[in-house]
């Protein structure tokens, strides 16, 4: 996750549009927040998009093309 995506990630008050930041945590993150600006009670749903990530076998033997 790069520096710009971070900040997009802000979790926004439904009410008064407050930022919040994530603790990055998920179990922390899901459920019902607090806003800290309008103290209305709001439900936060972590989504995540998959990303895929592929290397070689550590036990790779064979030539590179
Ligand atoms: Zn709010």
């Amino acid at each position: 996750m790069d520096y710009f995506k971070w900040f997009e990630d802000l979790i926004e008050c439904p009410h008064c549009e407050h930022k919040h930041r994530p603790t990055g945590s998920h179990e922390e993150d899901d459920g019902e927040w607090e806003c800290a600006s309008c103290e209305k009670p709001f439900d936060v749903l972590v989504e995540y998009t998959p990303t895929y990530s592929v290397s070689k076998p550590k036990n790779w033997a064979g030539d590179d093309v």
